[in-house]
This record gives structure tokens, C-alpha cells and sequence, in this order.
């Protein structure tokens, strides 16, 4: 089977955001992946630019999965979305619990597999779904075997495959796909890759989402200072051999993060031979 590679999108908040995006994406189509997904912030607090992303993608007749996430909608809100996105002729969706956001009001969130299950009752089979899944374990989960334990009740509901949270060290990857294949998960988990920017920002993020920046590669960043460039260099570098050692591991493709940018992603990519 080939291998899938597909580019991760933010959907801005500024009209300048949305334009610098649009150039993004002339640039990264380039590299011809798979497909596009574009996230949804939790409580569907970017749900007009999440939509209105994919609107122009599908316009211009791009593959491109929503995120999407019940938040604090309701059953018919949710049905509305659904069919919103099938007459834009989306074919795939990156089905989520997301997290409460803050001063919303939303006290429980609907869990990923009962979404599936709602998207599977409303739609048919029309759209492909992706889950979420977490080779270091997410967060709030009560023990490493019930993260799995979870993940394979998205599956039972309907899911098709999973995207990882991105992690640094492939051996968490290769465990977990062990542990994931020993409890009976037969779909492909696609790994989740976070290039190398603003190391602040992704130490700062990381520690909330539950993915463990390795003692060595935080002190090698730090050794650069103030080069950027030489940070930049030197990601691009550790991502790319993180990357091959994925694919080379078996994983079945890659999800990029791209933080709405060119580069890093465009060099990891060129540096994986996946031009096509
Ligand atoms: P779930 O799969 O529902 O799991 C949440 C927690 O509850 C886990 O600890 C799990 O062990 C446990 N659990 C799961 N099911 C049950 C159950 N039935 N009963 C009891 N416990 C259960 N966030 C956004 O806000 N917007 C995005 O666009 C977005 N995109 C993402 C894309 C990917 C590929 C990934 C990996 C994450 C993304 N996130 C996004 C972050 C995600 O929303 C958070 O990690 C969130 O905390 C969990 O979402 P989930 O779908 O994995 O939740």
C-alpha cells in the first residue's frame, strides 16, 4: 500500500492571516500531498474561519478534511455542519473532543467516539473519518491501556484511521503501534510530525498537550541561543531522520503540522524524496 502524506492548516483569525495562508498553500500544493485537514478551535470558537477555509479550499476543488468537534452544539447544529460539508463535497473529517476552552460555559465535552458514532448516524458512510491518538498518551487518560482501550472504541464507532499527536522520540510511536496492534487495531495510525520553529512557543504548548520535548533535544536547541536560523537548520535535520525512521519503521505515512508555514515542511519533504 502507498504511503499517505498530508498537510495540517490553522484557520487564521485576520484577513492578513488568511492571505499569507493563501500563499502558503500555493507553495506547499507544489509538493502534491494527499490531502489537507484544517483544525477547529475547542468549543467551536473558529467555527466561521474553520468554515470558511474550507469553503475556498473546496472551491478551488482541493482535498481537505474539517476538524471538527461537538463542543457546545447541539444535535441539530451538528447535523447542519455535517451536511454543510457534504454539499461543499468534503469527503473527510478529523473527528474530535477537543478541550474545554475557558469562560464558555461548557462544563462536559462529548467524547471522540460518540462523534463518530453521530457522524455515522447522520451520515452514512459518506465521509471518511480520522481520530486522534497518542503515542506518549493523552493527558487527562487514566492509564496507558485505557488511551488504547478508547481509541479502539473510535474505531468500533466507525472511524477509519487515526492521526497521531506529534512526539520527538519514535520509540513511542513503535510501542504504541505494538500495544494498539496486541489489543486488536487493525487501522492505520498516521504519525503526527511538529517541524521545528519557535521553540519557546512549542515548549509551552507541549507541556499542555502531553508531548515530551526529550531533556537531550531541549539542550541542543538551547546551544544555538538566539540563531534562529541555526535552530531552523538544525530541526529541519532531526525532523527529516525522525521522519525517515518512521516510515522506514513501517508507519503508513505522515501528517505534517505546518503551522501555516512553508518551510520547514517543504524542506522535510524534499528532504524525504516525496516530491511526486
Ligand atoms: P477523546 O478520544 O474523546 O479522548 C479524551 C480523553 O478521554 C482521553 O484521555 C481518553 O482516554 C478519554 N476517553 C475517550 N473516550 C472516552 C469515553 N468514552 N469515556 C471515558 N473516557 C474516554 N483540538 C482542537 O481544539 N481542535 C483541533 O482541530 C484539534 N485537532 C487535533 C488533531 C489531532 C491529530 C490531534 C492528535 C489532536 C487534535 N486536537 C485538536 C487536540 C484534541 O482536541 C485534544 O487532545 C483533546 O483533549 C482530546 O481530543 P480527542 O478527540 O483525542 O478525545
Amino acid at each position: 500500500m502507498s504511503k499517505r502524506f498530508s498537510l495540517e492548516f490553522f484557520p487564521p483569525k485576520t484577513i492578513a492571516g488568511r492571505e499569507k495562508l493563501r500563499g502558503t498553500l500555493q507553495q506547499l500544493d507544489k509538493l502534491k500531498p494527499d490531502f489537507y485537514s484544517v483544525t477547529y478551535g475547542a468549543g467551536g470558537s473558529t467555527r466561521d474561519n474553520t468554515i470558511g477555509v474550507i469553503e475556498e479550499m473546496r472551491e478551488a476543488g482541493i482535498d481537505v478534511a474539517p476538524h471538527l468537534s461537538f463542543g457546545g452544539d447541539s444535535d441539530t447544529e451538528m447535523s447542519e455542519l455535517l451536511d454543510q460539508y457534504r454539499r461543499l463535497g468534503v469527503k473527510r473529517l478529523v473527528a474530535l473532543r477537543g478541550d474545554i476552552p475557558s469562560g464558555t460555559g461548557i462544563s462536559r465535552l462529548v467524547y471522540a467516539n460518540e462523534l463518530v458514532e453521530f457522524i455515522r448516524r447522520h451520515s452514512g458512510n459518506h465521509f471518511e473519518i480520522e481520530v486522534a491518538a497518542y503515542p506518549e498518551i493523552h493527558p487527562e487518560a487514566e492509564h496507558y491501556d485505557s488511551d488504547i482501550d478508547f481509541l479502539k472504541q473510535k474505531f468500533r464507532c466507525g472511524a477509519d484511521s487515526a492521526i497521531t499527536q506529534y512526539f520527538f522520540n519514535a520509540d513511542a510511536y513503535f510501542y504504541f503501534m505494538e500495544r494498539c496492534q496486541q489489543a486488536g487495531i487493525e487501522q492505520p495510525i498516521y504519525p503526527g510530525v511538529m517541524p521545528i520553529t519557535n521553540f519557546s512557543n512549542l515548549c509551552r504548548f507541549s507541556a499542555n498537550c502531553g508531548a515530551e520535548i526529550p531533556r537531550w533535544l531541549k539542550q541542543r536547541v538551547d546551544s544555538f541561543g538566539d540563531d534562529q536560523q541555526a535552530i531552523e537548520e538544525w530541526g529541519v535535520e532531526f525532523i527529516s531522520r525522525l521522519s525517515e525512521r518512521l516510515l522506514a519503521g513501517g508507519a503508513p505515512g505522515i501528517h505534517f503540522y505546518t503551522m501555516n508555514q512553508v518551510e520547514p515542511t517543504r524542506s522535510i519533504w524534499n528532504n524525504l524524496g516525496l516530491s511526486r
